[in-house]
């Protein structure tokens, strides 16, 4: 059986619950959605919300975002963990934040080492494709934001943005023009 939790904040009042929600799957197999990258698990349960027509309970809002996901309560994002499974197997890793206090946006990043240029505009494709594909409502402003993503590339063939995974993706606060405006290419150089 797999249990999975999860805390639910509220994209349009900012205000969290404080009490984990969990989905139960008697038939899902742990060891397996252990190895499932956050995100991926995220759109499971966004899904599942959808279908259970989940609202915000203090202000009935249905932009909600889910953070601290577990499974049988053990996280399933952890930097370290994936750091060192990038370092160990040679793949490229990247990860972004974007910080907005009111009409401030700031950028911070980190990536691997020896991280080329090809392998940067192919992350910053991915990131800006995963923006796209996510409906604009969403994205509603307000005066604080922040933007996290966390993607890992394959070992072989890290340029091809269709083998990069994307492991965490969160948002709040910042609309996805300003999104896509930290991801234009333009801005970027592996140096
Ligand atoms: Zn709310």
């Amino acid at each position: 059986m797999v249990n999975i939790s999860y805390q639910l904040g509220c994209r349009h009042c900012f205000r969290t619950d404080g009490v984990p929600s969990v989905y139960f799957l008697a038939d899902g197999d742990p060891a397996l959605f252990r190895k499932k990258p956050e995100y991926e698990v995220v759109r499971l349960i966004e899904n599942w919300q959808k279908q259970d027509k989940r609202k915000c309970q203090f202000c009935t809002s249905q932009n909600l975002e889910i953070l601290e996901v577990k499974i049988n309560d053990k996280e399933l994002y952890n930097f370290d963990r994936l750091s060192s499974i990038c370092r160990s197997q040679y793949r490229n890793m990247f990860n972004l934040n974007i910080d907005k206090k009111g009409d401030k946006i700031s950028v911070g990043h980190g990536t691997s080492p020896f991280m080329d240029n090809a392998v940067l505009l192919s992350m910053l494709s991915k990131f800006s494709s995963l923006v796209d594909s996510v409906d604009s409502s969403s994205f509603e402003e307000h005066e604080t934001g922040n933007v996290f993503m966390f993607a890992m590339g394959d070992p072989e063939f890290n340029n091809d943005p269709e083998l990069i995974v994307v492991h965490k993706f969160k948002y709040h606060g910042i609309t996805k023009e300003d999104i896509k405006k930290v991801l234009d290419p333009k801005h970027w150089s592996a140096g």
